[in-house]
């Protein structure tokens, strides 16, 4: 699905470069739910960014679904990102004024689908994540983990071919995370592809891979509970 080559990003700040990402080279299946871990300014948010094609690396090659992403227009990543990308933020985004239903049926008025067809759409998601009882209230009207199902539903709704996470428990207590996680994991089994960015290493330990990135660079893949604890050395498993 995913196919990352020797990939660079720098950043010019001032005179000086910012090198954020220095060399990654790794590959993604259909269906794998990865967590990229890694100390803060280790080029997370970086790497999330250019495979949810929000920017371009400065080198090195990216392939999405069989396109070649990395040389593409803003205004084709656009449309790469509304097709192929389903996102979920810290901050969940959604609209305030809106129900959980209006919410989540967004992307598909941006996609001109008839109203008919975008109801029934959003029902199946808001069904997804256990919420159809609750389409009706606006955000303020739910919990913080009912807020994060929606942005999830959101994120389901279009059928992207991978669901990008940044730090999706990071504004939830640790019950609710645990939730947001479960989900997860039952979106992990109905076949769902997922990469999610998180500081917490025992959510990256329940993931069945995790990339640890370190200073821009790849310092260990391998399965979750190993590169959380930190005993997966340098490129082990698979890679
Ligand atoms: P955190 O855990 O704190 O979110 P991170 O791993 O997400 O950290 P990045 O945001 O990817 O880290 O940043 C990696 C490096 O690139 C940092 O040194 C940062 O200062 C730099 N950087 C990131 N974005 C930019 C930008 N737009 N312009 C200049 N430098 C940037
Ligand atoms: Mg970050």
């Amino acid at each position: 699905l995913i196919q990352v080559d020797d990939i660079t990003r720098v950043f010019h700040v001032g005179g000086e470069e910012v090198r954020a990402l220095r060399g990654v080279t790794f590959g993604i299946s259909r269906g794998e739910w990865v967590a990229i871990i890694g100390q803060s300014g280790s080029g997370k948010s970086t790497m999330m960014n250019v495979l949810g094609c929000l920017d371009t690396p400065t080198s090195g090659r990216y392939m999405l679904n069989g396109k070649d992403v990395s040389r593409m227009s803003d205004d084709e990543l656009a449309v790469i990102r509304n097709v192929e990308i389903g996102f979920i933020f810290q901050t969940f985004q959604l609209l305030p004024k809106e129900t959980a239903l209006a919410n989540v049926e967004l992307p598909l008025v941006y996609r001109g689908m008839a109203a008919k067809e975008r109801r029934e759409r959003a029902k199946a998601a808001l069904d997804k994540v256990q919420l159809t009882h609750r389409m009706h209230h606006r955000p303020n009207e739910l919990s913080g983990g009912q807020r994060q199902r929606v942005a999830i539903a959101r994120a389901l709704v279009s059928e992207p071919s991978m669901l990008l996470a940044d730090e999706p428990t990071g504004n939830l207590d640790s019950a609710t995370g645990e939730e947001i996680v479960r989900l997860f994991e039952q979106l992990h089994q109905a076949g769902h592809t997922l990469v999610l960015v998180t500081h917490e290493p025992k959510l990256a330990a329940r993931c069945p891979r995790a990339i640890r990135l370190s200073d821009g660079e790849i310092v260990a893949d391998g399965p979750g509970r190993e590169v959380a604890m930190g005993v997966a050395g340098p490129m082990v498993a698979g890679v």
